[in-house]
């Protein structure tokens, strides 16, 4: 459905085969951003993440004209834009550390784009308060941002970049000055403005909670290189590598060195842990895999593991018992640090299951757990590729 929609869309923003390298003062070279291939439609809510130095800040700067591309082109609005100046880009940003004008009050302090663009002053009051309401901040217009709270600087410097009516919104982590209840806060505040304004807008964060909640897709880059661009729910569900699946999920995937084995047309998946059968519904994919069977990658979310005792035996092949050595109430759920019966005290075995708040478990304790295998996956364990 999604995909249908989209052929119809325009583009809005596209990098073609972009890198950036920075060559250091030694004369080493690092790659920032390798090959970076991306079509991002109109009114899309993109969101790029990935761990520490992996190349987000250098893309959004280099769509925003604060840095050049090595190679490749970048194509804002049909307009290749090489060479221009982020002031002829037709984009806002907004960034971590929103400078507001200290001496001005926020109703000037959000005037001032137009202002030195030479907006007639009556579209300039009409603007301001449009901008002002949709923030719920018209309130607020008359004073200074030092009398401001950090959520609400974090409001004007949004109604600043908004005022102007850009093609394209960028925002470089900018929640990431706010206490834990007002990025929430806020995170809303920005979902609703974008289904408001329906803007174009490009988004860095490594919080992959605001990835997940705020983007209509999400790019993923591990060291420069695109891993996976797709909607977040297809991050979650189908991560296309190790690395995709490792990222997106909390607490994170476990993941068991395997091998698959075919026993009499089944399918098991074997480590030290377990011995699992795999959905008959995987046979062709595995009999297409020209991987290793010896060198796999077992991949299991916490939440798709449970506790036989409370949830019910799902049958011979689903289920393996383990030790608990850790155990964490969450509330509707415990998440408990368990490991394989026969290696209680290697702790590089350990990982994690969440399982009902009813269960019975205890420190030190055996459990039996389930596995929901068809939502375990599988990964080459040379490539790191999403087998299953
Ligand atoms: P973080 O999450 O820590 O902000 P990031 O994903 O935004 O990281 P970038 O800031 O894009 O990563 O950096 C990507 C790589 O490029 C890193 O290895 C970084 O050290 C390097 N880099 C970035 N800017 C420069 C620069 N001006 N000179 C040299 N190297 C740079």
């Amino acid at each position: 459905e999604r995909t249908t929609q989209r052929t119809d869309r325009d583009v809005s923003v596209e990098l073609r085969d972009v890198t950036k390298t920075f060559t250091e003062e030694d004369g080493s070279t690092v790659v920032a951003v390798e090959d970076l291939d991306l079509t991002i439609y109109d009114g899309e809510f993109v969101v790029i993440v990935g761990p520490s130095g992996c190349g987000k800040t250098t893309t959004l700067r280099m769509i925003a004209g604060l840095e050049e591309p090595t190679g490749g082109d970048i194509v804002i609005e049909g307009r290749d834009v090489k060479g221009l100046d982020p002031r002829e880009r037709d984009i806002a940003m907004v960034f971590q550390n929103y400078a507001l004008y200290p001496h001005k009050t926020v109703h000037d302090n959000i005037a001032f784009p137009l202002q030195i663009r030479k907006y007639p002053d009556e579209e300039v009051e009409q603007r301001v308060q449009e901008v002002a309401e949709s923030l719920d901040i018209p309130g607020l217009l008359d004073r200074r941002p030092s009398d401001l709270s950090g959520g609400q600087q974090q409001r004007v410097a949004l109604g600043r970049a908004i005022v102007r009516d850009p093609a394209v919104f960028l925002f470089d982590e900018p929640l990431s000055n706010l206490d834990a209840k007002l990025r929430i806060e806020m995170r809303t505040e920005l979902n609703k403005l974008h289904d408001r304004v329906g803007k174009t807008s490009v988004y860095v964060t490594h919080d992959q909670v605001e990835a997940m909640t705020l983007s209509d897709r999400v790019v993923v880059l591990d060291d420069g290189q695109l891993q996976q661009f797709a909607p977040p729910q297809e991050l979650y569900n189908a991560p296309a590598n190790k690395f995709v699946a490792g990222f997106i999920g909390e607490p994170p995937m476990n993941f068991f060195t395997a091998r698959v084995e075919e026993r009499g047309g089944e399918w098991w998946v074997v480590s030290d842990a377990f011995d699992l059968r795999l959905p008959d519904e995987h046979d062709a994919k595995l009999r297409e895999w020209t991987g290793d069977l010896g060198n796999a990658e077992f991949g299991v979310r916490p939440e798709h593991l449970f506790d036989v005792a409370v949830q019910g035996d799902p049958g011979e092949g689903a289920t393996f018992d383990v030790l608990v050595k850790v155990i964490e109430p969450m509330g509707p759920h415990m998440d408990v640090t368990v490991a394989p019966v026969d290696r209680p005290d290697d702790e590089d075995a350990e990982f994690t299951a969440r399982v009902s708040n009813e269960s019975d478990v205890s420190i030190g304790g055996r459990v039996t757990l389930g596995v929901e295998l068809d939502k375990a996956h599988l990964f080459d364990g040379r490539t790191g590729e999403n087998v299953l």
